[in-house]
């Protein structure tokens, strides 16, 4: 089995920045372009040479670094279809059920529109990780921008029928928040109680409570939990479609 090496650092105010690497083949993909200047210095601390970027969707914090990092590394830019002329210097438009070779490793497009209308995420079977940009975060989810709770649901949906012990990487660090939100719908989970402690402690050491693990996530965090009694209890909402409760999850945690 290839091995796929993974590098995660912090970048402008709260967004992550992701290489991967597969040795075998000399490839290296960022994850996004927060800030290439942070990029370029880690691809040379690593010695590792950029050929690609698989960008999840078209905003700024996600896209801004994609021309001077192609123009420094003759990078190929990968990214959504839907949202093809708002990437800057893309070169291949990919969709849900593309399959993008990157060295020995088979990288799978999944749309999960909601928080932009194109927006994609990308899964690796074989080293058992997703790159979800701003559609799911540790204990929350992103802010619906363009689509509607619905279709926002619907992504949410699909990324819960990975496989479970599936390594999450995401656009932000907003655990803490999304943490103490949590735990106002369901004080009584043993499992967040506990996390939100552990995160508490890695934002103390100022580590990164990032990559998280789809399995934790079931367990913990709300958006994904829109069917638990506990929280329909607490909203009011014990009958109503699931999607309706996710859509109430989300505007409570706007105004929270
Ligand atoms: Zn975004
Ligand atoms: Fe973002």
């Amino acid at each position: 089995m290839p091995k796929l090496e993974i590098e995660q650092f912090a970048c402008l105010s709260d967004n992550y920045a992701v290489l991967i690497h597969d040795p075998e083949a000399g490839v290296t993909a960022a994850i996004d372009s927060p800030d290439a200047k942070a990029i370029l210095k880690r691809l040379e601390d690593k010695g590792w040479r950029l050929t690609h970027i698989l960008n999840t969707h078209h905003h700024s914090d996600h896209t801004g670094g994609n021309l001077q990092l192609k123009e420094a590394t003759g990078c190929t830019i990968i990214g959504p279809k839907e949202e093809a002329e708002r990437i800057p210097g893309i070169d291949v438009e990919v969709s849900e059920g593309d399959v993008i070779k990157f060295g020995n490793f088979e990288v799978k497009v999944i749309d999960t529109p909601g928080h932009t209308m194109g927006h994609v995420a990308y899964w690796i079977p074989a080293a058992k990780v997703a790159f979800l940009g701003d559609t799911l975060f540790a204990l929350g989810a992103g802010r619906i921008f363009e689509g509607n709770a619905e279709m926002m649901w619907n992504s949410m949906q699909k990324i819960m029928r990975l496989p479970r012990d599936t390594e999450i990487y995401c656009g932000h660090e907003y655990t803490q928040s999304n943490a103490r939100f949590a735990l106002t719908l369901e004080p009584d989970n043993l499992a967040l109680v506990n996390r939100a402690k552990e995160v508490d402690q890695l934002r103390k050491d100022n580590k990164p409570t990032l990559p998280t693990r789809l399995d934790r996530e079931l367990e913990t965090n709300p958006f994904l939990r829109p069917h638990v009694t506990a929280i329909r209890a607490k909203l009011g909402m014990l009958y109503a479609p699931d999607w309706h409760v996710f859509a109430a999850i989300r505007e409570r945690k706007n105004k929270s």
